[in-house]
């Protein structure tokens, strides 16, 4: 039978997920169709995973959080960081899982010498990419419009500031997980915090693809080594195909099918 399988978020059109899992299951010859769907309550998340009758899912902006609520069990480093992105169905009941640290992790694999990272943002991303910088011994500092979600990241014993008191320093890498720039034209923080923080780092990378945001340009402008998002979606996608089809497909393939799928 054709098992179905979907990516959930608010917005949710600009993701590529459905043309990349697609084409390995073409590619591949495997019973299976990727599709979309627009969720604008996250508590509905089960019920409309149940009424699709799908066998997994991923899940972006805003409900990873909200995610690992709706999920029966939680296995990996998802339980430490309380932030799914994937999930399986295993017979009646919800599985969930993290990719999107170790996806991170592979896309900068090729920046030198990263040893102070500082995240722009304070959600679902955040939270996982600087748990898992942590458990690489990074130094982690956050920086967030608000102070209602800064205290995990306190706790996790990184430096962490909203706009007003940040206190600037110099960093290898300066990552933007916020989703201001993804269907807007808007700055993670204001454009002169912006531009002293661009002016203190070696490396910059967004977490948004497909387009090159607003602070991508300011990258760009100062002449910054930066990537955007699509290396660490590529990575996060190969991992979540390996979950959705139980390993069954070759992770080359996977790859080789999914990096195909960005020509389209
Ligand atoms: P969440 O909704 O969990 O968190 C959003 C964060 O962005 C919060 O810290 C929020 O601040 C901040 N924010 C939102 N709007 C603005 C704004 N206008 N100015 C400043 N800060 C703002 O989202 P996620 O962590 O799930 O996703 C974040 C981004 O990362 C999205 O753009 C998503 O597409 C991208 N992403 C890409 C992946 C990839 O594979 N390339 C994988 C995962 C995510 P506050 O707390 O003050 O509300």
């Amino acid at each position: 039978m054709k098992k179905l399988f979907s990516i959930f978020g608010d917005p949710v059109s600009h993701s590529r997920s459905p043309l990349m899992h697609n084409s390995v299951f073409t590619h591949l010859h495997y019973n299976a169709c990727y599709t979309r769907t627009h969720l604008e309550d996250g508590t509905k998340l089960k019920e409309t995973f149940l009424a699709l009758g799908l066998s997994g899912a991923n899940i972006t902006v805003p409900h990873k959080e909200a995610a690992f609520h709706a999920c029966d069990e939680v296995r990996g480093f998802a339980n430490k960081v309380g932030v799914v992105n994937t999930i399986i169905k295993e017979g009646s009941k919800l599985i969930g899982y993290n990719t999107d640290a170790d996806g991170f992790i592979y896309a900068i694999e090729k920046f030198h010498n990263i040893r102070t990272i500082l995240i722009i943002g304070a959600g679902g991303t955040a939270k996982a990419l600087a748990t898992k910088f942590i458990e690489h011994n990074l130094n982690i500092i956050v920086l967030n419009r608000s102070d209602s979600r800064l205290a995990y990241f306190k706790e996790l014993s990184c430096s962490a500031y909203n706009w007003s008191d940040f206190k600037l320093s110099s960093y290898d890498l300066v990552v933007n997980t916020t989703s201001a720039g993804l269907k807007d034209e808007e700055l993670p923080a204001p454009k002169k915090l912006i531009e002293s923080i661009l002016d203190n780092t070696t490396y910059v990378a967004d977490a948004i693809y497909g387009k090159m945001t607003p602070f991508l340009k300011i990258a760009h402008k100062k002449n910054i080594e930066y990537k955007d998002g699509a290396d660490m979606l590529l990575a996060q996608g190969v991992l979540a195909n390996e979950l959705f089809t139980h390993k069954e497909l070759d992770k080359k393939n996977i790859q080789k099918w999914m990096q195909h799928s960005f020509q389209l």
